[in-house]
């Protein structure tokens, strides 16, 4: 079973200067419980291509399937209904400065509509599940890199999502930080059967944690498979 499945994407930028066509034709099939992994240089068309995903970046052409929902044809509430079952990373991790680290996981599940009742018992279980627990209180000022993106981990998985996208999640982290969130990362997919795409320069990274990877230049996969017949190949 794929969860998510991307026919024929197509994604070009315009400006008075001229187009980028920065994602030129692009077939993507995400097994359930898979870590997926895009590799690929700046300007390869990775980001583009992940905003495409939860369409944040609306494509010109190609479809996107996540679960059962074709997102493509979705505008307005049913776009950001589907959306709360697709989670997002990012590398600077996008917290909210004014809120401490409960009162952003708290936002994200006012945002997808968890009941009031509801969600301080779920904040303590999404903060447990991160092992943030002790920093509740903590403003994002206060906080470790890592400890940021747990956060971020914790947010993007308020509405349970079954879809994880990590967009360079571990870029701006140190080696040791960066192996305790792909550690999480991995422990997530496991625990919970969420299915992880992410994009990112670092072949460490995808090393340590896909199955499968797809090399991504000029806007199209060069190569794809699992990582370790990419790995065997000349
Ligand atoms: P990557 O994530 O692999 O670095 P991007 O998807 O960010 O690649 O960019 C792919 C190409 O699209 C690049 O040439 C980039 O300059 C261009 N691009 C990305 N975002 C925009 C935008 N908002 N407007 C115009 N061009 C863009
Ligand atoms: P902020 O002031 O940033 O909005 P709060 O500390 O008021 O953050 O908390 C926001 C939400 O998080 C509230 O729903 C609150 O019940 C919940 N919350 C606060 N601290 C904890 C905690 N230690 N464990 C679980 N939930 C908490």
């Amino acid at each position: 079973v794929y969860v998510i499945e991307i026919s024929g994407l197509r994604k070009t930028y315009r400006s008075r200067t001229g187009s980028v066509v920065a994602v030129d034709g692009v077939d993507l099939s995400v097994g359930e419980g898979e870590v997926y992994g895009v590799l690929g240089r700046s300007g390869a068309g990775k980001s583009t291509l992940l905003r495409c995903v939860n369409m944040l970046e609306r494509p010109d052409a190609g479809t996107v399937r996540v679960g059962d929902v074709e997102l493509t044809g979705l505008t307005g509430k049913r776009l950001r209904t589907a959306r709360h079952g697709i989670g997002m990373i990012h590398q600077h991790f996008a917290l909210l400065s004014s809120r401490t680290v409960a009162g952003n996981v708290a936002f994200a599940l006012e945002v997808t509509g968890t009941p009031r009742a509801e969600r301080k018992a779920r904040v303590a279980e999404l903060l447990e599940l991160v092992g943030l627990t002790e920093r509740a209180g903590a403003y994002p000022a206060q906080l470790s890199g890592g400890q940021k993106q747990r956060v971020g981990i914790a947010r993007a998985l308020a509405a349970r999502p079954q879809v994880l996208l990590s967009d360079e999640a571990t870029s701006a982290l140190d080696p040791e930080t960066t192996e305790s969130i792909l550690r999480l990362l991995l422990d997530l997919n496991r625990r919970l059967g969420l299915t992880i795409l992410l994009i990112t320069h670092e072949m460490t990274v995808v090393k340590r944690i896909c199955r499968s990877v797809a090399l991504m230049r000029d806007g199209r996969f060069a190569e794809s498979g699992t990582v370790a017949e990419l790995l065997r190949r000349p």
